[in-house]
C-alpha cells in the first residue's frame, strides 16, 4: 500500500514538496485554508487588471526548472521563462536614473558614465562575491543542517571562514564602490529577504550578484503562472488539493504525528508536512508540551505595505522592475527595523504590463508600489483606513516625483492595498511578517527551525521558515531537502 502524506498549506513549499513526494510513490493530500492555492505567490485580478500579489522578482530560473527535471519532466512544456532587460531602472530622488542590464558590458557602460573607479569596483565585487555564491550554493543552501554534526564540523567552519559573513552588506560594498547611488541600489536588493543592509551579514550581496549574473526573468501572465504549472503537475501525478480546508490541529500520539484535524474531521496519514509558517504552527497546531524555549525567542522579518494601481495610461519611463531611492536612503531603510515608517521612503515599483499585455487592459498599466514596514510585533499600528490613506498619500506623492509620472494620480482607475494585517489574516504569516523568520546569523543553517521536528516523529516543515530560507528559489531548494529527509527516515 502507498504511504500517505498530508501537507498543510498550498504555498510554494507545500506544492513543491507534494510533487516530490508524489514522484516517490506517496499518496499526497494538501489542505489549504484559502480559496486559492499558491500561498503568498498569488494573483489579484480585477476589472481586466492582473497584479502579482507579492513575489515579482524571478531570479535563478534554473532552480524553478530543477523540480521538473528531477521528476523527469520537461519544464518547457509547462512554462516559459523570458529574460528582462534592463532588469532594473533606478530613479534617484535627486533626479536622473540609471539602468542595469543582464549584459555586463551595458551595465558597465551605465556605471562608467558615473565613474571609471566604480566600474572597476563593480567588476571586483562580482569577482569576489561569485566565489562566495558558489560556496553558499553548494555547501550551505543545498545542505540539510538538522543534525548537530552536519554543521558543527571542521569542513563547514572552513567554508564559513571563506564566506567572511560578519561584515555588513553596506560596509562590504563600500570596499569596492564609492558612489552612494550604486551602493544603495545594491543594498536595496540585498534587503529583499528582509535583512538590514547596514546591520545584516554581507552574504546577502549574493542577491544583487545573482541578478547580475543570471539576469531577472519573467513569466507570461506573472508569477502565478508558475503556481498553475505546479498545480498541473500535481494533478497529473494524482495528488489531491483541498481548498478552504483550514487545519486546526496536528494529531500527535506518543510523540508521533498521525494526521490532522480540518473542519472538525480527522484525516490520518503516515507523515505530516507543515507548510504553514513555523511560529504560527508551533503556537496553533501543535500541543504546547512539544515547544522548545527557542520557539518563543524567534525573531520575525519586517512586513510590507503594497498599493496595486490600475492606471488608464501607458508610462514609458517605467521598466518592469524599478527602484525609487530617496535621498536619505539609510534612514528610509533603517527606520522600519526600528518599528517606524520613514516619511521619505525608498520604494520598489513593479509594472509587468510594460512587457505583458495580459496584465492590464489595452492602453493601461498595472503597477505595484511597495515599501517595507514594521511587522505587527515591532509596531502596534492597527492599519485602519486613516492610517492606510496617510501612507498611501506619502507613496503617491513620492512616485509623482519620477519624471513622466507626475500625472499618475489623475489616471488611477483601480486601487487596492495589502497590509501586514492581510498577510497575517490570509496566510497566517506570523506577526504579519512578509519574509517569515528573519535571516540573522542565529536563525540560519543549523540555527533555523529544522525540517524534521526535533521531538515529534513523522512531522516535517517546508517553506521559508526552515532552511535555507525565504524567497521562491530558496523554498524550492527546501522542498528537495524535505524529500531527502523523508526518504532517509522511511528507509
Ligand atoms: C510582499 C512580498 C514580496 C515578495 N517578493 C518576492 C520576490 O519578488 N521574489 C521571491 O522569490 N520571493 C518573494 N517573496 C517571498 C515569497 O513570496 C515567499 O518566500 C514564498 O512565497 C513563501 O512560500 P511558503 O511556501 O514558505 O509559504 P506561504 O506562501 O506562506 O504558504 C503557506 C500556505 O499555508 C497556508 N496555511 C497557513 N495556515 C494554514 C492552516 N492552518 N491550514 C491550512 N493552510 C494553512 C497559507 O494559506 C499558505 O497558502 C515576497 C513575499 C512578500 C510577502
Amino acid at each position: 500500500m502507498k504511504r500517505k502524506a498530508i501537507i498543510i498549506g498550498a504555498g510554494i513549499g507545500g506544492m513543491a514538496t507534494a510533487i516530490r513526494l508524489l514522484n516517490r510513490g506517496f499518496q499526497v493530500q494538501i489542505y489549504e485554508k484559502e480559496k486559492s492555492i499558491g500561498g503568498k505567490v498569488n494573483i489579484l485580478e480585477k476589472d481586466g487588471f492582473k497584479f502579482d500579489l507579492t513575489a515579482s522578482i524571478l531570479m535563478t530560473p534554473h532552480i524553478y526548472k530543477e523540480i521538473f527535471f528531477d521528476i523527469g519532466k520537461n519544464p518547457d512544456e509547462y512554462i516559459n521563462f523570458n529574460k528582462i532587460d534592463p532588469f532594473y531602472r533606478v530613479f534617484f530622488e535627486m533626479g536622473n536614473h540609471m539602468d542595469f542590464y543582464g549584459n555586463i558590458n551595458e551595465t558597465i557602460e551605465s556605471i562608467e558614465a558615473i565613474s571609471t573607479h566604480d566600474s572597476i569596483g563593480y567588476m571586483k565585487f562580482i569577482d569576489s562575491t561569485y566565489e562566495k555564491y558558489k560556496i553558499s550554493d553548494e555547501d550551505f543552501l543545498r545542505c540539510n543542517f538538522d543534525e548537530f554534526n552536519s554543521f558543527f564540523n571542521i569542513n563547514t567552519f572552513k567554508k564559513v571562514f571563506k564566506l567572511k559573513p560578519f561584515k555588513s552588506t553596506y560596509n562590504y560594498l563600500r570596499k569596492y564602490i564609492k558612489d552612494e547611488r550604486i551602493v544603495n541600489f545594491l543594498c536595496f536588493q540585498a534587503m529583499y529577504i528582509g535583512v538590514s543592509p547596514f546591520k545584516g551579514s554581507n552574504v546577502y550581496t549574493l542577491i544583487p550578484l545573482v541578478s547580475q549574473l543570471y539576469g531577472l526573468s519573467f513569466l507570461h501572465g506573472g508569477m502565478y503562472s508558475y503556481i498553475n504549472a505546479l498545480e498541473k503537475v500535481i494533478n497529473e501525478l494524482g495528488g489531491e488539493i483541498y481548498t478552504e480546508a483550514k487545519v486546526e490541529k496536528i494529531l500527535i500520539n506518543e510523540g508521533v504525528a498521525e494526521g490532522i484535524v480540518s473542519n472538525n474531521n480527522i484525516y490520518k496519514s503516515d507523515i505530516v508536512v507543515c507548510n504553514a509558517e513555523y511560529s504560527y504552527a508551533v503556537e496553533n497546531l501543535i500541543d504546547e508540551e512539544f515547544n522548545t524555549s527557542k520557539d518563543r525567542t524567534l525573531k520575525h522579518s519586517p512586513s510590507v505595505f503594497m498599493i496595486y494601481l490600475g492606471v488608464d495610461k501607458k508610462y514609458e519611463k517605467l521598466m518592469v522592475h524599478n527602484q525609487f531611492l530617496s535621498k536619505n536612503f539609510r534612514n528610509s531603510i533603517e527606520s522600519f527595523f526600528h518599528g517606524e515608517i520613514c516619511s521619505n521612503p525608498s520604494i520598489y515599483i513593479y509594472s509587468p504590463s510594460r512587457i505583458d499585455s495580459n496584465m492590464a487592459p489595452q492602453g493601461c498599466e498595472s503597477i505595484n508600489v511597495m515599501i517595507r514596514v514594521p511587522n505587527l510585533i515591532q509596531s502596534r499600528e492597527k492599519w485602519d483606513e486613516d492610517y492606510i490613506q496617510s501612507i498611501r498619500n506619502i507613496l503617491i506623492d513620492k512616485i509623482k516625483m519620477i519624471e513622466g509620472l507626475d500625472d499618475i494620480e489623475e489616471h488611477i482607475i483601480l486601487e487596492e492595498y495589502l497590509t501586514p494585517n492581510d498577510l497575517r489574516e490570509r496566510f497566517n504569516a506570523y506577526g504579519g511578517s512578509a519574509f517569515s523568520l528573519s535571516h540573522n546569523l542565529f536563525q540560519t543553517n543549523y540555527f533555523r527551525p529544522h525540517i524534521k521536528h526535533n521531538k515529534i516523529r513523522n512531522l516535517y516543515f517546508t517553506g521559508g521558515s526552515t532552511h535555507p530560507g525565504t524567497g521562491v528559489s530558496l523554498v524550492l531548494l527546501n522542498s528537495k531537502l524535505v524529500e531527502e529527509c523523508v526518504l532517509r527516515d522511511m528507509e
